[in-house]
């Protein structure tokens, strides 16, 4: 069977993370098959989610029973029950599930899960905190992690590019970063500004907001730079 983006996906663990995850795919349109072990969790999310089941994901035979082997794709959202989170992790790899998402509470348990055969490691507690930490400078508006050392954001031109060319800013040179794209600063109400590619001709005007890639020491340097 060829993959899509709307093959169903198993949700184990239905805490903060697991819910809003069911929830997002279903409002998607995807199929979704969500599992918790406690039933007063899976009774107040009947409504919500049409496939919603108390299984303990740990059960290999409840696994088989619920028809996991067929999936394609399975979430496991369990964070604070580490040894649940393993178990269930290392079942859905040995039953060869070929796209396994796990959510890890720090590293080491990130660390584990990638052993035991989880394909993408998630950790959205320790990346929210990251995040804010960089939304608290002011400056970055937005901040997207690609990899451990590179990033995208979203933020203001400083004052040394305003102007001119980019081809004359020296942007690369100067701040090792790159301006991907940006949004004029709507001064006369001519419907909503988007944002745009740049090309060498762009001229920054202060207020413009812009996406800026780089490493992240780099980005940082340039977000603070005035
Ligand atoms: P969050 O921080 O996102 O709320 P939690 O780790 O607190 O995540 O919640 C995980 C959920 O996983 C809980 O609802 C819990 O009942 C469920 N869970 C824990 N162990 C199992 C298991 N063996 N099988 C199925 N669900 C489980």
């Amino acid at each position: 069977m060829a993959r899509t983006g709307n093959d169903p996906v198993a949700v184990i663990g239905l805490g903060r993370f697991g819910t809003a995850l069911a929830l997002e795919l279903v409002r998607n349109g995807t199929e979704v098959l969500a599992i918790d072990s406690q039933s007063k969790i899976v009774q107040g999310l009947t409504r919500q989610i049409p496939h919603v089941i108390t299984a303990d994901s740990t059960d290999i035979e409840a696994l088989r029973q619920l028809g996991l082997p067929e999936f394609q794709r399975a979430v496991v959202a369990i964070g604070t029950d580490i040894q649940a989170s393993i178990f269930t992790t290392s079942l859905l790899a040995d039953m060869g599930i070929p796209d396994i998402w796990a959510k890890a509470i720090n590293g080491r348990h990130g660390d584990i899960l990638a052993r035991v055969g989880a394909h993408h490691i998630v950790a959205p507690e320790n990346d929210m905190g990251e995040r804010v930490a960089h939304l608290l400078s002011g400056r970055v508006l937005e901040y997207v992690e690609i990899d451990t050392d590179f990033a995208i954001i979203k933020t203001k031109p400083p004052g040394d590019i305003v102007g001119v060319p980019l081809r004359e800013a020296r942007v690369r040179k100067r701040y090792g970063v790159t301006i991907v794209a940006v949004k004029p600063q709507a001064t006369i109400p001519t419907g909503e500004p988007r944002f745009t590619d740049t090309t060498p001709d762009t001229v920054l005007s202060y207020g413009d907001l812009i996406l800026v890639q780089g490493t992240i020491e780099n980005i940082e340097r340039f977000a603070a730079a005035e």
